[in-house]
């Protein structure tokens, strides 16, 4: 088959929906030249890289395939979306213990598998997932094992802003940090409009910020996934958006800024955790994270919300 699509192998783990909108998006973007399919559930790979396959006369051709972990060798990227979902009446820590599980089995695969790939991470919760990953693959050079953290939030948070003030949401630049779930923090004090700080800027329809505003905004943005789940059980589409645009910023090696998670290490003074801060994320996955000058509040809730990651971990590992 002629491969005429863009550079670059991505391996996929977990065909769910997630992972097939992202699949869907890749295959749409031209970015990479080839993709493999792995999920426990063989045939659900297998068919969903035949239904991919078959739009295949209609986009930039690529390969997509479907297969087992030997296939991802060579992969420049590892995107990681399997696992469970939360189930009504299910604690986070039982999704958590039910998911590290997954993890234990699935990390040392594509380790072994592709070495040199950048495993990105998508599965809930993606902060505490990804800090156990990285301790997995503790050979892999800092960096390389990531998260998609709060790139779905700041993307959110940005379409709620843009809405509010009638504004192209990537006119503003505003993010948000810290866990992709209850303990997301807003850095509020850093949100601008062309270096106007959003408590200056007035939006084309006359519209300024006040208190309410900002919690309703924050609010919508922080409880967005439980408001879709409510209505069609699981959010997939904005997510496989915000994994094609990591993908994209590591095999074009572009150097973007974006809120993702990765082990900090003392960022911001959290340790032994992942959370979100902007990162440039290029070739080499994070290659530097920027540590933000938050306000008192905002640096207060960032590392509370390390704090109770830390503490969910322990409670993990004290019940195994
Ligand atoms: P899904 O149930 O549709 O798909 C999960 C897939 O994982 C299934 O195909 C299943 O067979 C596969 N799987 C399970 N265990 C596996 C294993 N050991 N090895 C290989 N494959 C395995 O779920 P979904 O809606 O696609 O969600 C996937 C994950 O993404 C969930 O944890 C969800 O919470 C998370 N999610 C994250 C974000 C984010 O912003 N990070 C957003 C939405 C969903």
């Amino acid at each position: 088959m002629i491969v005429e699509g863009g550079k670059g192998k991505v391996g996929l783990i977990g065909t769910g929906m997630v992972g097939a909108s992202f699949a869907y998006s890749l295959m749409q973007s031209g970015l990479a030249s080839e993709l493999v399919l792995v999920d426990l559930d063989e045939a659900r790979a297998e068919g969903e890289a035949m239904d991919l396959n078959h739009g295949m006369a209609f986009v930039r051709p690529m390969r997509i395939e479907a297969g087992g972990y030997e296939r991802l060798a060579n992969s420049d990227v590892v995107v990681i979306c399997a696992g469970a979902n939360q189930r009504p009446g299910e604690t986070r820590l039982d999704l958590l213990a039910k998911n590290a599980g997954v993890f234990e089995a699935i990390i040392p695969k594509v380790v072994a598998a592709s070495p040199d790939a950048i495993i990105l991470i998508a599965t809930n919760p993606v902060d505490i997932l990804t800090e156990i990953s990285a301790k997995i693959a503790k050979k892999l050079p800092h960096g390389r094992v990531i998260g998609s953290g709060t790139l779905l939030d700041t993307a959110r948070f940005r379409f709620k802003l843009g809405e509010y003030y009638d504004l192209d949401p990537r006119s503003i630049n505003a993010w948000t940090i810290a866990e992709h779930g209850d303990n997301l923090v807003a850095a509020w004090s850093l949100a601008n409009v062309a270096g106007l700080p959003l408590k200056d800027f007035r939006g084309p329809n006359g519209k300024i910020l006040d208190q309410a505003a900002m919690q309703d905004i924050f609010d919508r943005t922080r409880n967005a996934g439980y408001e879709i789940i409510q209505r069609k059980q699981s959010t997939y589409y904005a997510i496989g958006l915000s994994l094609l645009r990591i993908v994209e910023a590591i095999l074009r090696d572009q150097h973007t800024v974006m809120t993702v998670n990765m082990p900090l290490e003392g960022r911001l003074g959290v340790t032994d955790m992942s959370l979100s801060l902007p990162a440039v994320v290029g070739r080499n996955g994070v290659e530097e994270v920027l540590e933000l000058p938050l306000d008192k509040s905002e640096l207060a809730a960032f590392q509370a919300a390390g704090q109770v990651l830390k503490d969910r971990l322990a409670e993990l590992t004290g019940k195994r």
